[in-house]
C-alpha cells in the first residue's frame, strides 16, 4: 500500500467515525458530582487522592479481585466526570524510595487513552505498558513479569480501545517500514475474524470492534500460553489477566 492510498484510507475512517457518530443514540448525560458552576470550587475530601502510596504490606493484602474492584470504580468515577485532586508533589517525593502498584495495564499507545486517567489512578498506582495494538512481544512478557513477580502488581489489564488505527492499519493491509512486523502481530486476530458475518474491510465499523476484540483475546492468551511465570501465577490465584476495551466516546473500559 502506497502512503497516499493509507492517507486515502485514513481520511476514509475519518469520515466513517463521524458518520457513526452523526448517527449515534444520544445517551442521557449524568451530572458531574463535582460543581464547577460554583464560584468557590467544593471538593469533597474523599475525591483527593490520598498523598500515601500504597505500602509493600497493603499491596501484600489486597486480593486480585479487590484491586479490579477499585480499577472498575475508578473508571466510573472518570466518566462520571468526578473531579480528582492529586496531591503529586507529595507523591512524587513519596515514589522516590519505592513503589507497590496495584496493577498492569497493557495499552495501546494511542494519546487519546490516558491509562491513568481512565482508572482515576495517580503517581505509583499503576504500571502501564504501551505499545501500538496492545500487542505481546518478549520484551511485553518481561515486563509484565517484572510488575507481577517482582513488584507484586495483582492484576493485568489487557486494554484495546475503539477506532484503534493499529487495527484498522492491519485490516487495510498497511505496509511501512518497522510498522509492517508490528501490524503482523494483529494479523492473527483478523484471521480469527474470517467467519465474521458481513463486510470484512474497514468500511464496517462493527467488523473492525471484531477485529479488536479478538486481538485483546489474542493478547491475553499470549500472556498464558508465552509466560510460565504469569501462567503460574494465574493458577496459584496470585493474579487475574483480564481484558477490556475503551469507548472513545464515553470513556468507559468495557471489561470482557
Ligand atoms: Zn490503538
Amino acid at each position: 500500500m502506497s502512503i497516499s492510498e493509507i492517507l486515502l484510507a485514513l481520511s476514509l475512517l475519518g469520515m466513517i467515525y463521524l458518520y457513526a457518530r452523526k448517527n449515534r443514540k444520544v445517551s442521557s448525560e449524568k451530572p458531574a458530582k463535582t460543581d464547577l458552576s460554583a464560584q468557590t470550587l467544593r471538593i469533597s475530601p474523599e475525591k483527593i487522592i490520598a498523598a500515601k502510596l500504597l505500602t509493600a504490606e497493603q499491596q501484600a493484602a489486597l486480593k486480585p479481585q479487590e484491586v479490579l474492584a477499585i480499577l472498575k470504580k475508578g473508571n466510573e468515577d472518570f466518566v462520571n466526570g468526578d473531579l480528582t485532586v492529586r496531591k503529586n508533589a507529595e507523591r512524587v517525593l513519596q515514589a522516590s524510595s519505592g513503589q507497590f502498584p496495584l496493577a498492569v495495564v497493557l495499552s495501546c499507545l494511542d494519546s487519546r487513552v490516558p491509562v491513568e486517567d481512565v482508572f482515576q489512578r495517580g503517581v505509583g498506582d499503576i504500571f502501564v505498558v504501551r505499545v501500538a495494538g496492545n500487542i505481546v512481544n518478549e520484551d511485553i512478557l518481561g515486563s509484565l513479569e517484572y510488575a507481577c513477580k517482582v513488584s507484586g502488581s495483582k492484576v493485568i489489564v489487557v486494554l484495546g480501545h475503539e477506532n484503534c488505527g493499529a487495527i484498522f492499519s492491519t485490516v487495510a493491509k498497511v505496509t511501512l517500514g518497522n510498522i509492517t512486523p508490528l501490524l503482523a502481530k494483529i494479523q492473527p486476530a483478523v484471521e480469527a475474524s474470517a467467519s465474521f458475518p458481513g463486510i470484512q474491510n474497514v468500511t464496517n465499523p462493527a467488523y473492525l470492534h471484531h477485529v479488536c476484540a479478538e486481538n485483546v483475546k489474542n493478547s491475553v492468551q499470549n500472556i498464558r500460553s508465552k509466560s510460565q511465570i504469569l501462567n503460574d501465577m494465574e493458577a496459584a490465584e496470585e493474579i487475574i489477566i483480564v481484558s477490556g476495551i475503551y469507548d472513545m466516546e464515553t470513556g468507559k473500559v468495557n471489561f470482557m
